[in-house]
């Protein structure tokens, strides 16, 4: 299987709590790799650009709102199958509805503050990683 490379925020739920470290080592457990890593506080604008695809969606506002609440720690991680094993270990969007053992399961507070976001395609995944990162701030 191929090497690949997916995006990654730990959202404000988990850095308020500390848990930088321990989401962090759950993706390098599920054998991701992280090859790029910067902590940001998100503009509005950041926020609205990178969740462009939902702005039709009623919770839009809140998202946004969430997502500039606090510092949130954006990451490259490479692996095989990057985008569905890191899929895979964050577990369901909706907390309740996640898998023992995955992130959100652990850690996620509600559907909404739920501690993590993944790419969900190799295509957005390219996109997402450009939206944050030079390529020269990667380093495989
Ligand atoms: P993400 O894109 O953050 O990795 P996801 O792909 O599992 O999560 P999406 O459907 O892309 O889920 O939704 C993006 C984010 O919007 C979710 O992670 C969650 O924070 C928020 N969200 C999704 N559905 C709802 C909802 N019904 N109410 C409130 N927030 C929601
Ligand atoms: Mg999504």
């Amino acid at each position: 299987m191929a090497v690949t490379r997916t995006f990654s925020i730990i959202k404000p739920d988990a850095t308020r709590r500390n848990l930088t470290g321990a989401v962090t080592a759950m993706l390098e457990e599920a054998g991701l790799r992280v090859v790029a890593s910067k902590r940001i506080h998100m503009t509005r604008e950041q926020a609205e650009g990178f969740y462009a695809v939902h702005k039709e969606r009623p919770f839009f506002g809140e998202l946004v709102a969430f997502m500039i609440s606090g510092p949130v720690v954006v990451q490259v991680l490479e692996g095989e199958d990057a985008v569905k094993r890191n899929r895979d270990v964050m577990g369901a969007t909706n907390p309740g509805d996640a898998a023992e053992g995955t992130i959100r399961k652990s850690f996620a507070e509600s559907i909404e503050a739920n501690s993590v976001h993944g790419s969900d395609s190799d295509e957005n995944a390219g996109i997402e990683i450009g939206f944050f990162f030079k390529p020269e701030e990667i380093v495989g």
